[in-house]
């Protein structure tokens, strides 16, 4: 009876128990920094993200790599230890670090032992305000922020990208409508004064979010005021606004990728029209809806590809969802009949109601497991930061529920009513069309020989 009791008791208070991940503590510190404070399920570790609003987007093409840069030459060192030194002291905490600079933030990502998180603290509040920054470590970060580019921009580099031949299909529509630079930005010409400038105007307190999530310290409330409150902070900057389309683009182009080979892949890019309500999870859901209609149209129904998928990406302010099919270069005009068939039905029906109810269904329950562990639920409300108000983020599930079947029609119907841009990757020549070429040409060359033999004997 006791045990009854017991096991009453326990499955009665799980539902309690168990981690509301969308409810969590914030607050901001006086100088404006603002704190995410969520204990985690897993004991022993907590996961640490800061997020600077500084990105990409806030640089014209000449300077797009100074946030960048910057956030490699956080790394330069602290002390005469260097940049060594650095690594040494963050390897004796038991932590690991790294950085990443998107379009609209730069964030610090920190996994720590939760016995050391206080000291691991210290270390990231040590990079950000006594990071010594000079001529030499400029020098080495420039090296290494160009090799992860690709390696040194050479002439032909930029010559290719310039005659549009090195760019991802996606990008390389960005470039024609004026969403995105033409040529990758260089690293030489960004100087010392600049990166101090950035530092200087973007690196503060108000322009910055703190988010730890998993075995917190009970210290940590206090800690926090005590060491990251005494930043100063600053006068805020402005953001760029973003990009908008500027320039029309042709609708069809073919882009050629290699010289020889029988493979193609086709991409048609659709710009995502702008809704008032749920843009993102209606158009989610469009996504996975297009996705089983595109693998049933081109691999069920046609055999033409074996995995084509669909993708949302993001240029400048504007959103484009696109499909996507790997093909065989003779499958082309087939598959381009067969998508446009699809297109077709999809305006005239819309979506068929059981599947667009199953998909949403599907994506609901995705929810239940997509956020797991400590560190996938920090990069969870780094990625939601715009989804938080008066202490919980928004549930995606509650507003994937909200849309209608009525609402994606309506998105649909508006995202594929203008004809789109087609995108076309392929080598300059076919297999056939080489060994072609290649027996013409001998054969010119033969008939050439004859005709000089005949005329010599003449
Ligand atoms: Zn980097």
């Amino acid at each position: 009876m006791r045990c009854l009791l017991l096991t009453v008791l326990l499955l009665g208070s799980l539902p309690a128990l168990a981690l509301d991940r969308f409810q969590v503590e914030g607050y901001a510190l006086p100088n404006g920094m603002q704190l995410l404070l969520k204990p985690g399920n897993d004991r022993g570790h907590v996961a640490i993200r800061l997020v600077v609003g500084v990105g990409l987007d806030d640089f014209s093409c000449a300077d797009k790599e100074l946030p960048h840069l910057l956030e490699h030459l956080l790394f330069s060192g602290v002390d005469e230890t260097g940049e060594g030194g650095l690594e040494e002291r963050m390897q004796a905490l038991g932590g690991e670090w790294n950085a990443f600079t998107n379009n609209a933030d730069t964030t610090f990502v920190i996994e720590a032992p939760a016995s050391n998180q206080r000291k691991i603290l210290d270390l990231l509040l040590a990079l950000l305000t006594r990071t010594r920054i000079d001529e030499k470590a400029l020098d080495a970060a420039k090296r290494v922020v160009e090799r992860e580019d690709g390696g040194h921009y050479t002439h032909l580099q930029r010559w290719l990208d310039r005659q549009d031949l090195s760019h991802k299909a996606s990008n390389q529509l960005a470039v024609e409508l004026g969403l995105r630079c033409a040529e990758r930005a260089e690293v030489e010409p960004l100087t010392l004064r600049k990166i101090e400038q950035v530092r200087k105007a973007w690196y503060a307190p108000n322009n910055m979010t703190l988010i730890v999530v998993g075995d917190l310290d009970r210290l940590l409330p206090a800690y926090l005021e005590r060491t990251f409150g005494s930043l100063k902070p600053v006068e805020p900057s402005n953001h760029e606004p973003l990009a908008q389309i500027r320039y029309s683009a042709v609708t069809k182009r073919n882009l050629i990728r290699g010289m020889v080979g029988n493979s193609a892949k086709l991409h048609w890019l659709f710009p995502e029209p702008v809704l008032d309500e749920q843009h993102d999870e209606t158009f989610d859901l469009l996504k996975d809806y297009l996705d089983w209609a595109l693998y049933r149209q081109l691999r069920l129904a046609h055999g033409l590809s074996y995995g084509p998928w669909t993708e949302r990406e993001v240029f400048g302010g504007v959103g484009f969802f696109s499909l996507n099919a790997d093909l065989a270069r003779e499958d082309l005009p087939e598959a381009e009949q067969a998508l446009e068939a699809l297109r077709g039905s999809l305006l005239k029906d819309g979506l068929d109601p059981d599947t667009f109810m199953r998909i949403k269904r599907a994506a609901i329950a995705h929810q239940t497991w997509a956020v797991q562990g400590n560190s996938a639920l920090a990069d969870y409300y780094w990625s939601a930061l715009g989804d938080y108000e008066d202490g919980r983020f928004a549930n995606p599930a509650v507003r994937l529920q909200a849309v209608s079947l009525d609402q994606a029609n309506l998105a649909l119907r508006e995202l594929l009513k203008d004809p789109g841009y087609l995108r076309i990757e392929k080598p300059l020549l076919s297999d056939d069309e080489l060994v072609w070429g290649m027996s013409g040409l001998l054969g010119l060359l033969l008939l050439g020989l004859v005709v000089w033999r005949v005329r010599r004997r003449a």
